[in-house]
């Protein structure tokens, strides 16, 4: 049988715990969430009839520092996923060294098929449920699967009455004006580009002259390609989803794909007019010919499980290097022949940090009541995920060990410290 996510999560642990030879009481306290809310959510429907929603909160660590993480809705959430995810974020957090621990929230519900009223009361309902154990100084929610700015709001409103005070900290991935964040809609994109031009400065290599595919138009995708054009890498293909004809294709130009051209040609849904698309010169190409092209660079910024052992001996030759701007794009089956090949592989808990990292600069200028200008946002990003890459390259070079591993061990050893200054583990 295959593994859970969250069984996934424990085994990844248990790998990199033998690596950094950590004792049993670290090893016992880190497989597991320190805390667990299971709960319903009463929600009166439309039709006036009361349905019981289930909702989940899960605290993994918080020896860094309040929990962080988002909030799914989603028809088949599950405890076990909710778990391994806020066991990721604990990692993800402490890999790009923010003073904050891993959480995870979620509700079963399907949002597509409810009303916006019945959703702002799933939203109420949730945070009435945790109300004094979430917090800007006990644990951060944010948007996730199927939740947006629009949720996060209701939520914050809700949760300020209940403590008759504001505190916009408490919750990120607000609308800019409401507590948001300049800069966080391409944060995760340039945070992406920004790891990528420190690993290929470890291989004395420079972004400008670099040759990229990329699959996915979306959020991640679309602003790592911006940047890319303007930084002045070549990025020769992009692959994306056609809802209406129900299979993605690859855009692929030789002269290189131009974000805004490409945008100005994409539909609300991601769809790409084809027709426009070759009056411009792209070539519309299979779905997975992305990763076909005679480019030095991937990046999978769109699914997870994108780059599979069925799939990975289609990467063209000429690819020297992974950046996993999605979560989980390539299957450990996949990574074990691509590291062979002799591919480096960036991991996503590093390469996609940017986001989170934005959202720990939301609850700081929430908390200061003080919004800085995107460009303060940007530089500081950029900071940021440069010293957090340049640390896992050199763990990788010294220990001779995948930039996977690296990131895991510099962001379990941090967890490992915190928890046994604070006389949790010894
Ligand atoms: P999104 O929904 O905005 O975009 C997803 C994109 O994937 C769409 O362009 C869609 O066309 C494309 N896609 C779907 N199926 C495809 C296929 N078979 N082939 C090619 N393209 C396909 O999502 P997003 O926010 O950009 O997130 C993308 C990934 O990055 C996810 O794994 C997400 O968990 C991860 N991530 C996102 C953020 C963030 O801040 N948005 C942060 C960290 C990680």
């Amino acid at each position: 049988m295959s593994q859970t996510p969250f069984q996934m999560a424990q085994a990844q642990f248990d790998r990199v715990a033998d690596l950094l030879d950590l004792p049993q009481d670290a090893r016992d306290l880190l497989r597991n969430p320190m805390r667990e809310y299971h709960f319903s959510i009463p929600v009166r429907m439309d039709d006036g009839s009361m349905r019981i929603f289930r909702g989940f909160r899960v605290l993994h660590n918080d020896g860094r520092g309040p929990g962080k993480g988002g909030i799914r809705f989603h028809p088949e959430e599950t405890i076990d996923t909710v778990r391994a995810l806020a066991t990721w974020m604990t990692w993800k957090c402490a890999v790009a060294n923010l003073p904050l621990g891993g959480a995870k929230g979620g509700v079963i519900c399907d949002p597509r098929k409810l009303s916006e009223r019945e959703q702002e009361g799933i939203c109420r309902g949730w945070v009435r449920q945790v109300a004094r154990s979430v917090g800007n100084v006990q644990d951060i929610p944010a948007p996730d699967v199927m939740t947006n700015g629009q949720h996060m709001v209701w939520i914050m409103d809700e949760f300020e009455a209940i403590h008759g005070r504001h505190e916009p900290g408490f919750i990120t991935g607000k609308p800019v004006g409401m507590g948001g964040s300049k800069g966080r809609t391409e944060a995760t994109g340039y945070g992406v580009v920004y790891t990528l031009r420190e690993a290929l400065k470890t291989q004395g290599k420079k972004l400008e002259d670099a040759t990229v595919a990329v699959q996915g138009f979306g959020n991640v995708a679309q602003y790592t390609v911006e940047l890319l054009n303007k930084l002045g890498a070549k990025v020769l293909a992009v692959s994306c989803y056609d809802v209406k004809d129900g299979c993605a294709y690859t855009y692929a130009r030789k002269s290189g794909v131009l974000f805004t051209e490409l945008k100005s040609i994409t539909d609300k849904f991601g769809t790409v007019d084809k027709v426009k698309a070759a009056e411009l010169g792209y070539e519309c190409l299979p779905g997975d010919a992305w990763m076909e092209q005679p480019v030095e660079v991937l990046i999978p910024a769109a699914l997870d499980r994108a780059i599979t052992e069925d799939n990975c001996d289609k990467i063209s030759a000429t690819v020297k290097m992974i950046v996993e701007g999605a979560n989980g794009p390539t299957t450990p089956g996949a990574e074990a022949k691509l590291i062979e090949r002799g591919l480096v592989i960036v991991p996503d808990f590093l390469a996609n940090s940017g986001g989170v990292t934005c959202s720990y600069f939301e609850q700081v200028q929430c908390n200061m009541n003080y919004y800085w200008e995107r460009e303060e946002v940007l530089e500081k990003l950029e900071k940021s995920m440069v010293s957090a890459a340049v640390a896992v390259f050199e763990m990788a070079r010294e220990r001779n060990v995948t930039l996977r591993d690296a990131a895991y061990m510099i962001a379990i050893d941090r967890v490992v410290k915190a928890c046994r200054m604070r006389g949790w583990i010894r």
